[in-house]
């Protein structure tokens, strides 16, 4: 059958189109995902969020977002396109990345148990807790207990990875329009999942990195 100019145009649609089913219906809002981790932001993440707060982007960057600094151990079977480096005789892969910044152990948009940019939110937690990094199970969350499936979880993969290496090559201040100023207020440390301390020396070198 022949198909109309009309149909596959919609039929392309739906092939582009993001599979992302949301989870909402079924979350309990317990909050416990916006409480446990912190949430990675891509450039156009923060410049929709800016847009619904109506703030501008360089006010909102200023002053809602932190710099992570991560080094995770280097796994020989791993290909990365990651920067590695070697503390104390271990060899590790660094990504540096910015994320939201929390308030009382909480995301700072987490306001009476909701999420007061929900429209806006990025795309991890909107796949919370479908996509999992090295097969994690989220025992305290009612859907990973209903093993609710989402289309495609790993979707949220290949866009960090492109994301990381473009950091990677380009470096934060070429990705990202504006940066905030580095202190040590806004700057964390993770070392094997551990948060460290970091000293004024530290901070000189992880300014190298940007
Ligand atoms: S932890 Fe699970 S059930 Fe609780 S708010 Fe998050 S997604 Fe919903
Ligand atoms: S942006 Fe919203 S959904 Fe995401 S962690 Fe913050 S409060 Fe939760």
């Amino acid at each position: 059958m022949v198909k109309t100019k009309a149909k596959i145009k919609q039929n392309i649609k739906s092939k582009i189109k993001p599979k992302i089913k949301l989870v909402e219906n079924l979350c309990n809002g317990c909050d416990l995902c916006c409480r446990k981790y912190k949430i990675y932001l891509f450039p156009n993440e923060a410049k929709a969020i800016a847009k619904k707060l109506k703030i501008n982007y360089k006010n909102f960057v200023e002053n809602h977002l932190d710099y992570y600094f991560e080094l995770t151990e280097y796994d020989n079977y791993a290909k990365t396109d990651f920067l590695e480096v070697v503390l104390k005789n271990k060899k590790y892969y660094l990504f540096s990345i910015l994320a939201l910044k929390q308030k009382d152990g909480a995301c700072i948009f987490l306001k009476n148990h909701q999420c007061t940019i929900y429209g806006s939110r990025p795309l991890i937690c909107r796949l919370f807790p479908a996509f999992k990094f090295y097969d994690e199970h989220y025992d305290f969350c009612a859907l990973d207990r209903l093993q609710y499936k989402v289309e495609n979880p790993r979707q949220f993969y290949p866009l960090l990875t492109k994301y990381l290496q473009f950091v990677k090559h380009n470096k934060l201040e070429n990705t990202w329009k504006y940066l905030p100023k580095l202190n040590k207020e806004n700057v964390y440390l993770v070392i094997d999942g551990q948060r460290q301390n970091i000293s004024d020396d530290l901070l000189m070198i992880l300014r190298t990195f940007l």
